[in-house]
């Protein structure tokens, strides 16, 4: 997909969505003025960070699952938004062609889940900094 410079999540955004996520503040408002490319970079950005942080607090590997173990199964989450894809491609990029804001409302979801991660990271590497 070619993509114009204008799309693409800027430095400035991805500062915008940490400093939210640092302040305890919602992420939603940031990620519902972003466009579906930028929105696929920014779920990017925050899973890259949630790996980078994790192993900067954590004296284990990380595993996916701890986090999206925490995310809505993707049956569930169709369902509910009434998309009639099959579940594969409602789970894949078809769904953000053909249902924007099924694919879109999901990414938002998984997102707040991680900065929710994110967050808890950083709170427990506190409490062992405290301890030490
Ligand atoms: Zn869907």
């Amino acid at each position: 997909m070619q993509v114009r410079q204008s799309e693409e999540l800027s430095f400035r955004q991805r500062l915008e969505l940490l400093v939210a996520l640092l302040a305890g503040r919602p992420l939603r408002p940031l990620l519902d003025a972003l466009n579906m490319v930028q929105l696929v970079q920014a779920h990017e950005f925050l899973w890259h960070k949630m790996v980078e942080w994790h192993y900067k607090t954590q004296p284990r590997e990380f595993r996916r699952e701890e986090v999206t173990q925490k995310m809505m199964p993707s049956r569930d989450y169709q369902k509910q938004q009434n998309c009639d894809l099959r579940l594969d491609y409602c789970k894949g990029v078809e769904c953000i062609r053909a249902h924007p804001v099924c694919a879109g409302n999901k990414v938002k979801n998984n997102m707040e889940v991680m900065a929710q991660h994110l967050c808890e990271l950083l709170q427990t590497s506190a409490a062992l900094e405290s301890m030490a």
